[in-house]
């Protein structure tokens, strides 16, 4: 797959500065490894400081052209980038279950996802509107321009390689802002088969740049210069919080999706073949490497061991292998991404099962070796344990019993995190009081997968600051000018 992958066009393993290809100034690589059997796929640049700012100068130089094209301009180049992604699904749907280990179809899914914001923005881009205001003194005019913030650094995480990019990188475009992204060192194939792609749709040399390598001196270089003038991240809260702080320097704008510790919240009343699915699809897809995975499933007491029998049966057909495998499960499951990753998951088991909880599935690397992990479903979960105070970022169910509504909501919102939140009911009433009381910046009523380009995505508290996707993610692109023009 990696060769015929080679002879496409879009294996790329050099950094894009300014439209060219580029090595590390002093030739260093790191290796990228198929994390379902280990073996190299490529050697990309280990780049420094150096190369980032001359990234951000590309950068800082596209911009001066690229936001004066009209919108209806950068409309079409996105609509074009599209086009292209979706043309070319299959290969690039490939190049992520090689770097990143999914099931194929979970990697195809994730380009119609990924390439869904390429479209939408491209449409958004034509709509950005300013205002007129009615001035307090007669003489004058007050106007709201919105302009572009400018050249954007732009963080990314290695669960969803491509999507993450989109995400931000659409609507900054479509505002007329050029970027300087780097991707992470996991997965820098996706993003350098998208950023071949963006030079073919004709976005000009310079608007998306790619850096990749020592991961805290790009950061760093990113931060201190005054001429990016916003970062955007995805990724642990831990790196989310030095950004911040990092950014407070130049007083860069800042945008974070940081990590969640979603609540399932399952009601006896509620439809249980629906709340199975729905925590089933929200748990185990990408292994559990997703910041709205679910994370705690609380679960009302009179329903609790119906649901717990019914979701553990699910759970044990998933079928676990490498993500090239032909799934003859509905859910398939491949390895995490690396030996890290299983590490942590595999202290959240000790601590749990050493504070009384009980391994009802799995609970042990999967014989398949390397970093698979077996679908495992725990109950008797409490809130003293790893398992519901952090994001396990891995294929465990945490089962936790409660009684009342009001107990439900106390447990959910006992989080420093805040990004999603579901719950499953069939009480209308109950459902409103629930995404109301909440303290999560994104609510599924009776469905757990409710991300798409059109609503916003983001969350509270320590999830993060902003929302991408819909008309509000164009805000975080665009800076307010107000203009009063006097002595009329
Ligand atoms: P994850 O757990 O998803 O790997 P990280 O926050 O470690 O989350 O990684 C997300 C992105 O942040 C990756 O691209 C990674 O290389 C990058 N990153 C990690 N540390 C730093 C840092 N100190 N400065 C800038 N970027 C960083």
């Amino acid at each position: 797959i990696a060769a015929r992958l080679r002879s496409s066009g879009l294996f790329r393993s050099q950094g894009l500065i300014g439209g060219q290809w580029i090595d590390a100034y002093d030739g260093r690589t790191i290796k990228v490894h198929n994390p379902a059997n280990g073996e190299v796929i490529a050697n990309v640049p280990l780049m420094s400081k150096r190369e980032t700012d001359d990234a951000i100068t590309s950068a800082y130089d596209a911009f001066k052209s690229w936001s004066k094209l009209t919108a209806a301009d950068r409309s079409n180049r996105l609509r074009k980038w599209y086009q292209l992604l979706t043309t070319h699904k299959e290969q690039i749907g490939q190049l992520i279950t090689l770097e990143q280990g999914k099931p194929l179809k979970e990697s195809v899914g994730e380009i119609n996802y990924g390439a869904s914001f390429l479209e939408f923005f491209s449409e958004e881009a034509k709509r950005v509107y300013g205002d007129i205001i009615s001035p307090t003194i007669a003489d004058r005019r007050l106007f709201v321009l919105k302009q572009p913030v400018g050249v954007v650094g732009v963080i990314t995480p290695w669960n969803f390689p491509l999507a993450m990019i989109t995400r931000k990188v659409a609507p900054a475009l479509a505002c007329g802002c050029t970027v300087v992204i780097k991707p992470s060192e996991l997965t820098p194939l996706t993003a350098l088969a998208a950023a071949e792609l963006s030079l073919q749709a004709g976005i000009p040399p310079g608007v998306v740049n790619v850096v990749m390598g020592d991961a805290p001196a790009i950061g760093d270089a990113i931060l201190a210069s005054t001429q990016v003038r916003k970062i955007t991240f995805t990724g642990s809260t831990a790196v989310g919080k030095k950004l911040m702080a990092g950014a407070a320097g130049t007083v860069k704008r800042v945008s974070l999706e940081l990590g969640g510790n979603a609540p399932h919240i399952v009601f006896d009343d509620a439809d249980v073949d629906v709340a199975v699915k729905g925590v089933i699809a929200s748990k185990f897809r990408n292994s559990g490497q997703t910041c709205v995975s679910a994370n705690r499933i609380l679960v009302q007491q009179g329903i609790y061991e119906k649901f717990c029998n019914a979701f553990s049966k699910a759970a044990q057909d998933l079928q676990v292998g490498d993500g090239f495998g032909e799934g003859v499960a509905q859910f398939f499951q491949g390895p995490l991404i690396n030996e890290a990753a299983v590490q942590k998951v595999e202290k959240f088991l000790r601590d749990a099962i050493t504070k009384g909880a009980k391994v009802v599935l799995g609970g042990k690397r999967h014989s398949l070796g390397m970093t698979f992990f077996e679908p495992t479903v725990i109950a008797d979960v409490n809130s003293d344990m790893l398992l519901f105070r952090e994001e396990v970022f891995g294929p465990v169910a945490p089962l936790l019993p409660f009684r009342t509504e009001e107990e439900a909501i106390g447990l959910a919102n006992d989080a420093n995190a805040g990004l999603a939140a579901c719950v499953y009911t069939n009480n209308i009433q109950r459902s409103w009081r629930m995404a109301e009381a909440l303290e999560y910046g994104m609510v599924g009523v009776n469905e757990s997968l409710i991300a798409t380009e059109v609503a916003p995505f983001g969350g509270i508290k320590q999830s993060g600051l902003g929302r991408e996707g819909s008309k509000y993610g164009m805000d975080d692109y665009l800076e307010l000018k107000y203009v009063c023009l006097g002595n009329m």
